[in-house]
């Protein structure tokens, strides 16, 4: 299985992003490896997901 790029995470990753992106919504993670994508389990692509949901929020509300 891939196990899921960020650092301490050892689940099974289900999703591939841009690492770019990741690194925008959760500054705080940290990923293993290189590359331009990043692999995500389960639970952090959850968490990119709320992330990115909660920022286009906000910058709708700027509007
Ligand atoms: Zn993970």
């Amino acid at each position: 299985m891939e196990k899921c790029e960020i650092v301490g995470c050892e689940k099974e990753a289900v999703r591939s992003v841009s690492k770019r992106a990741v690194e925008e919504a959760l500054p705080d993670l940290e990923f293993e490896g290189e590359g331009k994508r990043a692999r995500l389990c389960r639970d952090h692509y959850k968490l990119y997901k709320r992330e990115t949901k909660e920022k286009r929020k906000i910058e709708r509300l700027d509007w």
